[in-house]
């Protein structure tokens, strides 16, 4: 049996502290796990950004209203849940997930939750576990099921590594040359075939 996990930003969706970032003008909010790896690191510089500037989850979540899956991606989703089992690891909040999740069919999703206060102000985050995304393909192989992961950015690595199969799909460049042990590829048809190529049975294209 076999499971295929997949990132959800930068793969599915666009990086939603990017747009974010954009249309409030904040240009610090526009780092991501490609920048600083650490997600601590990086949620704490966000959390502290975001009382700086006075906004909340309300304005967040108007941000991630206006946003669609990235081209490609419903298809993309479709075809591989057509195909394996799927499962979305990410390290995004359900607070933020929902109206893209609905764009994409609802597929099973794994991520954080925000803690936020009566008035909106995020007030601290809960990741689901430390390594999240690793102990989840690790907990998939403890029920037999065989991994073939997808992601685009330094908190994929470990899932790719811990996975039968890592794909790495819309990387930079540093990343691909930093971790050339997994092959990359930068279409949805590209993806496709590398999950086709990385499973053990015999899957058709189209
Ligand atoms: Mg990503």
């Amino acid at each position: 049996m076999e499971i295929a996990c997949l990132d959800l930003e930068g793969v599915l969706v666009p990086e939603i502290w990017i747009k974010f970032a954009e249309q409030t003008g904040i240009d610090e909010l526009k780092a991501t796990t490609r920048d600083i790896p650490d997600y601590d690191v990086l949620m704490k510089q966000r959390l502290k950004l975001l009382e700086q500037h006075g906004l909340g989850l309300r304005e967040i979540q108007a941000v991630i209203a206006e946003m669609a899956p990235l081209p490609g991606a419903r298809d993309f989703i479709d075809w591989l849940r057509e195909r394996f089992q799927v499962v979305i690891l990410s390290d995004t909040f359900y607070e933020f997930a929902q109206p893209l999740m609905r764009q994409l069919g609802f597929p099973t999703l794994l991520c954080h939750r925000l803690e936020v206060d009566d008035n909106g102000k995020v007030t601290d985050y809960t990741l689901r576990q430390k390594d999240p995304k690793r102990m989840s393909v690790k907990a998939f192989h403890g029920l037999n099921y065989r991994v073939i992961a997808a992601g685009d950015s330094y908190n994929d690595t470990t899932m790719l590594a811990e996975a039968d199969a890592g794909i790495l799909f819309h990387a930079p460049d540093n990343v691909i040359e930093e971790f050339p042990q997994f092959p990359a590829v930068h279409t949805f048809h590209d993806l496709k075939m590398a999950f086709c190529q990385a499973s053990v049975r015999d899957i058709p294209l189209q």
